[in-house]
């Protein structure tokens, strides 16, 4: 598969994963508190070099790519470079069309247990906040009556589509720089 043809694969799995969360959260009316963006201020995400080829790309398509390359080449920044704090709104994600799949999916899947159990992937504000709507899923999560996103399914999907590229986790910023250089390289020889 070129790499186009990757980019597009896994902008169709996001699509497919923004659907599958809407229905969940339809179904359980867990949400976000409005203009939150807390959980993206950890400094321990990792990310895959695949989940951000589509920014990458849409970072080359907007003539930013070398500006934004230099940006996470100069940072020694562990929180995730895409992060607005400043921005008012609903998030604090400058590039929310673009994110990747673990900022995708925290808040609203599932992982599997070492004993094969679901267990619901929130933060403590939904926890806390919606106890009730919390608990509800989890205890449906947990008897495998709710559908819920399951982290290692999705990330199984991206291994489909390139292993090499979704293999590693890296720190947020490293795995977006080199999501970066994966779409220079291709654009300088093709
Ligand atoms: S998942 Fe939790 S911490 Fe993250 S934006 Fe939503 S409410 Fe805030």
């Amino acid at each position: 598969m070129e790499l186009p043809e990757k980019i597009k694969a896994v902008e169709e799995l996001f699509v497919r994963l923004d659907d599958h969360i809407r229905s969940f959260q339809q179904h359980t009316s867990l949400h976000c508190k409005a203009g939150c963006g807390k959980c993206c201020f950890k400094a321990d995400i990792e990310a895959t070099v695949l989940e951000f080829l589509p920014f990458a790309f849409y970072l080359h398509t907007q003539g930013k790519a070398d500006e934004w390359y230099e940006r996470l080449r100069q940072t020694d920044s562990s929180i995730c470079l895409i992060l607005n704090p400043a921005q008012a709104g609903a998030g604090l994600c400058s590039e929310y069309p673009h994110r990747g799949l673990i900022c995708r999916l925290f808040g609203y899947s599932a992982r599997t247990t070492k004993y094969g159990q679901r267990e619901l992937v929130t933060c403590q504000i939904i926890k806390t906040e919606q106890t009730p709507s919390y608990q509800q899923a989890a205890s449906e999560i947990e008897a495998g009556t709710l559908a819920v996103p399951v982290m290692n399914e999705y990330y199984m999907q991206l291994h489909a589509i390139d292993f090499e590229l979704a293999r590693d986790f890296y720190p947020i910023n490293t795995a977006i720089k080199k999501a970066l250089e994966t779409v220079l390289q291709y654009m300088a020889y093709r």
